[in-house]
């Protein structure tokens, strides 16, 4: 899913990734339109060292790209992997499964596939979904709000679904920062 970063502020998880010197590269994000977001991804049964820097990479490419999830294949791998990030901190998740949806909510909703762009969507209000973590650890999560909304989004790219399928009426451009956000790049610019 797209959504602007805490004013442009490099997140605390990548700062730790860089004190640790792992080496982390952007993905090119796939477009709607291309073939591999219509795949149903498999499931992975062991993180191996390129399952593991697939994640590293994901997640920096989320956060680099203002994000506020990511799922593989939006970088072209077809494996049920999907990176979160709502603001309290990156989720690792792998074969995610829904376990349990409660509520509803309508709400603007975006895609890193088709930036600039987004529709009304209804997605449940509350998410209870079981998955393993970077470790293969097996977790159950629980999500309100944007996280339920988030996880629901991204789970639907593992099986080849876009948000606009789901789109209430039109899919509008949009502009993420406010004017309050533009005086604050101002300021910065004339510092620097
Ligand atoms: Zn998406």
């Amino acid at each position: 899913m797209e959504s602007c970063w805490q004013n442009g502020q490099r997140p605390e998880y990548l700062k730790t990734k860089e004190n640790e010197e792992k080496t982390m590269a952007l993905r090119t994000i796939r477009i709607m339109g291309d073939e591999v977001l219509t795949k149903t991804c498999r499931e992975v049964t062991k993180v191996t060292p390129r399952i593991s820097n697939l994640i590293d990479d994901m997640l920096e490419t989320m956060y680099d790209a203002c994000g506020v999830g990511l799922a593989a294949p939006q970088v072209g791998v077809l494996r049920r992997i999907v990176v979160i990030d709502v603001g309290e901190g990156p989720i690792v998740m792998i074969n995610p499964v829904i376990l349990e949806t409660a509520g509803s909510q309508t709400g603007d909703e975006g895609c890193l596939s088709l930036p600039g762009k987004a529709g009304q969507v209804t997605r449940p209000n509350y998410v209870k979904a079981r998955a393993f973590d970077e470790n293969l650890e097996e977790y159950e999560i629980e999500g309100e709000g944007l996280l339920a909304r988030a996880i629901c989004h991204e789970l639907d790219h593992l099986d080849g679904h876009m948000y606009v399928e789901k789109v209430e009426g039109e899919i509008h451009d949009v502009q993420y920062a406010d004017p309050e956000d533009e005086e604050d790049w101002e300021e910065i610019d004339e510092e620097a």
